[in-house]
Parts: structure tokens; C-alpha cells; sequence
């Protein structure tokens, strides 16, 4: 699971957790992007910080993981050349690529889709703003001009963002509940995101 984590919220952690039942998957790994993916202009935490506050959030589940693949690149990461590495660690496993619906919507404008799709199946979950309509026509879209294997998983909406955990923060407002109480001691230890 591929994220900026800026912070990680309980949205990704209960995702990744319903897809980790649902496939019965093995081991979910945590990937935060490296320092070159800012993407807004409100005050974002570095990779470094990011890649702690993950580490932080899944300390308790034997199942999740965290590489720092994209953290300690130099350069840009793109999704492809990710999967390139991962797919060298773990020979012989099959890889799910597991994002929110808000990512399938544009995945095709990421850096070679088409390589991605080689490579991995996408497991898609439900996110606010996206029916499951909008989920089933882009997933054809995509098995038409890529061959995407693309899996959808219909879940509860959470209704968690970082975007709306860094506003809080910045109005002083709680998190609690939002994030993991370890990562809201670490930003506020920290002073992030004021
Ligand atoms: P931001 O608001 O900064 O974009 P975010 O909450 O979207 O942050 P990201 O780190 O961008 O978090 O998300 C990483 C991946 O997790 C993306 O594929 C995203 O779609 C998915 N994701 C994030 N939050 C949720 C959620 N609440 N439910 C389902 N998927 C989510
Ligand atoms: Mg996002």
C-alpha cells in the first residue's frame, strides 16, 4: 500500500486491514513516498517523519510491514520502478497493489500504467466521493486499454483524510480517534503540521 502518510490515519489502517481478510493476504507492506511527492501547499512532514509515523501506527499488527524503499530514494519514486523492487524481494509471490478509489481514478496518468499493470493486481477500496458504479466503469476502462487486473472491495466508507487531519491540527483541533495515539503523541512531540 503505496501512500504520502502525511500523517497515516486510521482510514489506511482499517483498508488495508479489511483487504489483508478479504485476500487473505500474508503480509501488507507500507510504502511511504519519498520527500519529492509533495503535493499540496500546506505544510507537509518529511520523509523521514513520515516513514516514523507509519512505522508507528502499525506497530501492534504481526501482518504489516514497512519498507523505506521510496523514503531513501534520492530521486523521484514512480509506482512502477517500485513494484520492479518489490518484486525482486518477494520472488515467487503474487503482489496486490491495494489503493483508495480516489487513486484508481487516476492511475492512468501515473508513470507507465501499463507497466504497473504487468505487474501487480490493483485492489481498489471504497472511498467517499466514489459509488460503486464509478468504481465497476473504471475498472473496465482500465481491463480494456491496459488488460488491468483490478480487483474492487466493497467496504464502509471512513471518511478520513490527511488533508482534514493537517486542517485540524493547523485550527488546533483533536485528532483523536482520527490517527493512531502514538502517531498524534509523535506530531504533537513534534510540532507538525502548524
Ligand atoms: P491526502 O489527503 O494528503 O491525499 P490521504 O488521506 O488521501 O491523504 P494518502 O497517503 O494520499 O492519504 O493515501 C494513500 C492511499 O490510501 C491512497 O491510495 C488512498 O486512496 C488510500 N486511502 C487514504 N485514505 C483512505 C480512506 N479513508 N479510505 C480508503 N482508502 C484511503
Ligand atoms: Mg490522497
Amino acid at each position: 500500500m503505496g501512500g504520502t502518510f502525511d500523517p497515516p490515519h486510521l482510514g489506511h489502517l482499517i483498508s488495508a486491514q479489511f483487504v489483508a481478510d478479504e485476500l487473505n493476504l500474508e503480509e501488507v507492506i507500507f510504502l511511504p513516498t519519498g520527500n519529492f511527492s509533495y503535493k499540496d501547499s500546506y505544510e507537509t512532514a518529511e520523509a523521514q517523519r513520515r516513514y516514523d509515523m507509519v512505522k508507528l501506527a502499525i506497530a501492534d499488527n504481526p501482518k504489516f510491514s514497512i519498507s523505506d524503499i521510496e523514503v531513501r530514494q534520492k530521486e523521484y519514486s514512480y509506482t512502477c520502478f517500485t513494484l520492479e523492487k518489490i518484486r525482486k524481494l518477494y520472488d515467487n509471490s503474487r503482489i496486490y497493489f491495494i489503493i483508495g478509489a480516489d487513486s484508481l481514478d487516476y492511475i492512468d496518468s501515473w508513470k507507465n500504467p501499463q507497466h504497473i499493470f504487468e505487474q501487480c493486481t490493483i485492489v481498489a477500496v471504497s472511498r467517499k466521493g466514489f459509488s460503486q458504479e464509478d468504481l465497476n466503469e473504471k475498472r473496465g476502462e482500465l481491463l480494456k486499454r491496459f488488460e488491468a487486473d483490478i480487483i474492487i472491495l466493497e467496504m464502509p466508507c471512513i471518511d478520513i483524510s490527511s488533508t482534514d487531519i493537517r486542517k485540524r491540527i493547523r485550527e488546533n483541533k483533536s485528532v483523536n480517534y482520527l490517527v493512531d495515539g502514538r502517531v498524534a503523541k509523535y506530531i504533537e512531540d513534534n510540532n507538525l503540521y502548524k
